[in-house]
């Protein structure tokens, strides 16, 4: 069987793994001239780190990030409202990871590379429409650097894993846009002092006030200790508008919020004005739709459910979809195949698109700031216990991963 995959992301390259595993010998079109190391942060989630155990990968991750031990939660004047164990420290049979987003598709494309041959990843390559007939799939691509059309190419079998911005499922949803409700963001890492742990994933403020998440992905190895930092800048306003694709911006194009955030433990602003590089990002996702596969053509990850990035779960979710839907076409003719995949991850998937706008893991912080005010507090128990706490935090987990796990 012929095998497309279009976008040689997370999503496709560990589809492509997968589907050689069983057997198959996909072919990936990029659009990429050249797979770089783009991006910043993303953490690896147990549920997430078990797939890439399966493809041979764990071990490379781990020693190319850095664990979590522990995740832990502020007050925008950095009192500690909760914290709680995580990956093995947690019991979980996998760890947590943060690492560089660049590196995570690196290790994957070189596992890629040598079980399929380089060959089989086709770079430079953009996907701009198909059409399917009764024995397969036609599928038009243009060389991305000339824009010249290329001959067109058949295949049984094609997976979108093209992205958030996904052609294919433009090509079934024509009309769709992004679902944008006022929260922009700001990425940047930062070379600097480990901090707390060293291994601590941390989230500081609400999305209404002002917002970070930061956290560890790499280990210097000159003798200085010193950590790469990732942080996030988040917050939502009803009259913002939209921030810009990966813009490249400067410490002082943030807001203003984030200036008076001097905690003994972390001093914001220096880490703001120490990052390397800044890029403003808006946080979008997509309304959930009922149906992902159409005859021999599917979405898979990012095409198929662009979520909020608030739980760490995009990129887990894409390498769970890329096992099931490789699983399905090994033992179903492909759209029974399709179709199957679809019932499987779909319901599951979507509930997670709504509960990251709903109920995020940062819902924690927006309750305290609700029940505190925007002050601090001196005794946290007088307004929510510990116990409710962890309730809100294991409401996230119930929601986003048992479920989803499959
Ligand atoms: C700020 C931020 C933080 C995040 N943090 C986390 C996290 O901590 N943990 C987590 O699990 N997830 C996280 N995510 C989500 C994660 O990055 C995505 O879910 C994941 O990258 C999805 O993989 P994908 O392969 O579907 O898409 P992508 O990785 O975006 O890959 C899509 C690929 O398709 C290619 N492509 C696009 N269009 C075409 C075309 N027309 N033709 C050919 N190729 C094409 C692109 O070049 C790209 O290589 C985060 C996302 C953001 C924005």
């Amino acid at each position: 069987m012929e095998i497309a995959i279009i976008g040689g992301g997370i999503a496709g390259l560990a589809t492509a793994i997968n589907l050689k595993k069983r057997g198959f010998s996909p072919t990936v079109y990029e659009r990429a001239p050249e797979i770089l190391e783009l991006g910043v942060g993303i953490t690896i989630l147990p549920h997430a780190m078990r797939e890439h155990e399966a493809l041979g990968i764990q071990a490379e991750l781990v020693a190319a990030g850095i664990e979590n031990v522990e995740s832990c939660f502020f007050n925008r004047f950095g009192q500690k409202i909760y914290g709680e164990p995580r990956g093995l420290s947690a019991g979980n049979a996998n760890p947590e990871v943060g690492i560089h987003r660049g590196r995570l598709h690196l290790v994957l494309l070189r596992k890629a590379q040598d079980v399929l041959g380089t060959d089989r990843i086709v770079t430079g390559r953009t996907f701009t429409g198909l059409e399917q007939d009764a024995e397969g799939v036609t599928i038009h691509l243009t060389d991305t650097v000339s824009g010249e059309a290329l001959a067109p190419l058949r295949a049984d079998v094609v997976l979108g894993c093209d992205g958030v911005n996904s052609a294919v499922r433009r090509q079934f949803y024509p009309d769709e846009g992004f679902a944008f409700a006022g929260i922009n963001t700001w990425r940047g890492v930062t070379r600097m002092k480990p901090i707390l742990t060293g291994g601590t994933y941390i989230r500081i403020g609400s999305i209404r006030t002002g917002k970070m998440v930061v956290y560890p992905i790499a280990r210097f190895d000159d003798g200085s200790g010193d950590h790469l930092i990732n942080w996030v800048a988040e917050i939502q306003s009803p009259d913002a508008v939209m921030n810009d694709w990966n813009r490249k911006v400067e410490p002082a194009d943030l807001p203003d919020v984030f200036s008076s955030w001097h905690f003994d433990w972390l001093d914001v602003p220096a880490m703001i004005a120490g990052a390397s590089e800044i890029f403003e990002y808006p946080m979008v996702d997509r309304d959930p739709v009922d149906r992902w596969s159409f005859g021999r053509v599917t979405l898979v990850g990012d095409s198929a459910h662009p979520m909020y990035p608030r739980g760490s779960n995009g990129s887990a979710q894409a390498v769970i979809d890329a096992r099931v839907v490789a699983d399905r076409l090994a033992t179903l003719p492909p759209e029974e195949a399709l179709k199957a995949y679809e019932a499987e991850r779909l319901p599951a998937c979507n509930k997670i698109v709504v509960t990251n706008r709903t109920a995020p893991p940062d819902l924690i912080n927006i309750r305290v700031e609700e029940l505190v005010g925007d002050r601090p507090f001196d005794n946290l128990d007088d307004f929510i216990t510990q116990d409710e706490l962890r309730a809100l935090s294991d409401g996230y987990k119930t929601a986003a991963y048992a479920k989803a796990e499959t």
